[in-house]
């Protein structure tokens, strides 16, 4: 057994069960074992769990940690605790955003990951990368010295093209075999092919995978999936037409493109409809053939310097590549446009469970983390799953003790009682609230777009409304910071749900989360087919997707409370919240329970004048 001595913990005062995470995981992380923590946003859970491995590491249990996160942002907490722990580390993020020479070139548009690795390939094997040779030049020990001289993502990357001269991201590989801790975004991990192209011939029989914001998991069509939109059909048909490839390449793509569009028309919203993929003709020669289009049209691209790269067929490569693996299906959806897509994504929990095991070891990190059963039951992932909640040792859930929580029962958004009036009450309920806060953010998180839209549609010109869009998150964060208060609307489980921050001098400026409905997925094909399948293993699928409704409720209400000191009022719009054994799993006490809109806006104007938000 092992021990760590609290003297050790680089805080003076860790908060409480900081230490004891630590030394729960320096204990209990074995071979084939899973610990799964529930930590609140602002815990710590970062260094406590660096500091853990870096003790397994130095006791030669583990070679090193990949430590996986959601987005390039995540980055920087790693990068600082592994600075105070003074472990060797590197990280590695988009490709694309780390090459320093790719400023210097010309692509039509947004170039997608496909497309720039075979621009990266051409470069080196042309001898036009003067960052990639440079690497040979400096000892691995030096790149990683300098990767811990900066204190954020960019600037190491930056740091290394400047000072050294080198490629950062190569340098980031080099790293891999030789640091403790080596962060990096999820693609890496979960896309089976970027692991495969990057990291395969890495060894893993001694790593262990720590997984942040591990609630992802359950969505494994999210992480795991691509999605290919009929625009980019489109100008891949112009490409292949334009460069004289193949006819049979061109035929297929066209015929691709027409499926899509047919059945495109029967698509009624925006959730998944299932598109038989024997239908689609893929097969490996035709992905093969295709793949070599890619490469030749990038060729012809990069060394024609008169025409600006184009990038569409290296992606559709890709995305067929994955609809030959059979444990993925096709299904058809529409953007944040209302442009129809294209999406392959696993129907089982096959794909995850092989990736789970190319690891003896793993520990997933979350605020709201997938229970044992999800582990267990669902993905069979054959490891000893232990559940450990920080609020064991004590440790203040903030969620939890930080919010005043208003059940509304005078509505639902379950879909039989869809319909205008029932939109009309929401509408109400929202600007009710809106009236009675004295400033701030109100957060609204709907069940779907379409709820959103119907129901923003009802709102009143007066107030300071924003809506999800496919803007950057900066910028939505930058328009709502214009009023002193203002009204912003997302959908459960997108990504402004997962990550908007709106925060002013450590203080979150979201003083109210109206969660309307409970937002459990869409009942569309994707549901439907993971439902078969965790039903056909033994599984129960009720139970799965309540977990990721409960986990949606929890994640928005989490957007309201960043840190120890913030304050808000949670109302949870929907009888559903006391008709089904929802409240539990939020682990939520409500204040008040009712009917009454005007009783929950007078709740929020006591509140306010209290000062207690
Ligand atoms: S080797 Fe590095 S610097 Fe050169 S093109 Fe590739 S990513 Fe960019």
């Amino acid at each position: 057994m092992l021990e760590i001595e609290l003297q050790d913990f680089p805080y003076k005062t860790p908060r409480i069960g900081q230490v004891e995470l630590a030394k729960f995981i320096a204990e209990k992380l074995g071979r084939d074992d899973i610990i799964v923590v529930a930590a609140p946003t602002g815990f710590g859970k970062t260094i406590s769990t660096l500091y853990a491995i870096k003790n397994l590491i130095r006791r030669g249990e583990f070679e090193r940690a990949l430590y996986v996160v959601r987005t390039r942002n995540e980055l920087d907490s790693f990068i600082r605790e592994a600075r105070l722990l003074e472990m060797r580390f590197a990280v590695l993020y988009s490709g694309k955003r780390m090459c320093p020479l790719i400023r210097e070139v010309r692509f039509t548009n947004e170039v997608s990951p496909e497309g720039f690795w075979l621009f990266c390939n051409i470069m080196r094997v042309h001898g036009k990368c003067r960052f990639y040779p440079r690497l040979q030049l400096f000892h691995t020990q030096i790149l990683i010295s300098t990767i811990s001289d900066y204190t954020d993502h960019y600037n190491i990357a930056r740091g290394l093209a400047e000072k050294l001269g080198v490629c950062p991201y190569f340098a980031m590989i080099e790293a891999l075999e030789h640091v403790e801790a080596f962060a990096l975004t999820y693609p890496y991990i979960f896309k089976e092919s970027i692991w495969r192209a990057v990291l395969g011939e890495t060894g893993t029989s001694h790593t262990v995978l720590i997984v942040d914001e591990a609630h992802n998991l359950l969505n494994v069509g999210n992480i795991m999936g691509d999605t290919i939109t009929t625009k980019e059909l489109s100008k891949a048909l112009l490409e292949v037409g334009e460069l004289f490839i193949s006819r049979d390449i061109s035929s297929f793509i066209k015929g691709l493109a027409e499926k899509v569009f047919k059945a495109g028309k029967e698509l009624e919203d925006r959730g998944y409809k299932h598109l038989d993929k024997s239908e689609l003709n893929i097969d490996e020669g035709l992905v093969e053939k295709l793949k070599d289009a890619a490469f030749n049209v990038m060729v012809k691209a990069v060394l024609n310097t008169s025409k600006a790269l184009s990038t569409t067929l290296p992606h559709l490569a890709s995305v067929l590549e994955l609809a030959l693996d059979e444990s993925y299906e096709t299904f058809l959806s529409r953007d944040y446009h209302g442009d129809l897509a294209l999406s392959v994504m696993p129907s089982s929990f096959k794909p995850l469970k092989r990736v789970l095991e190319r690891f003896p070891s793993i520990v997933a990190l979350s605020a709201t983390p997938p229970s044992s059963r999800f582990f267990e039951s669902i993905v069979k992932v054959e490891k000893k799953v232990h559940v450990v909640d920080v609020e064991e040792w004590g440790a203040k859930n903030f969620l939890k003790e930080n919010t005043a929580t208003v059940i509304y029962t005078n509505a639902t958004t379950s879909y039989r009682s869809r319909n205008p009036e029932m939109f009309k009450k929401y509408a109400q309920l929202i600007e009710a609230v809106y009236n009675a806060m004295s400033k701030g953010i109100l957060l609204t998180v709907y069940p779907s777009y379409e709820v959103l839209r119907a129901i923003v549609s009802e709102l009143p010109d007066t107030m300071n409304i924003v809506v999800e869009s496919p803007q950057p998150l900066s910028e939505i964060v930058r328009q709502v910071k214009t009023f002193k208060k203002a009204a912003l609307n997302i959908v459960a489980g997108g990504r402004l749900a997962e990550g908007i921050e709106v925060v002013e001098k450590g203080e979150s400026l979201i003083k109210v989360v109206i969660v309307v409905g409970v937002p459990y997925p869409q009942p569309d094909d994707y549901a439907q087919a993971i439902a078969t399948e965790i039903n056909k293993i033994g599984g129960s699928s009720a139970d799965f997707f309540r977990e990721i409704a409960l986990i949606r409720v929890l994640q928005a209400v989490g957007r309201a409370v960043r840190s120890e000191e913030d304050r808000a009022v949670i109302v949870l719009a929907d009888n559903r919240y006391v008709t089904q054994p929802l409240l539990p799993g939020l682990g939520l006490r409500p204040r008040i329970i009712t009917r009454r809109i005007d009783e929950i806006a007078k709740f929020i104007v006591q509140l306010f004048k209290n000062e207690d938000v």
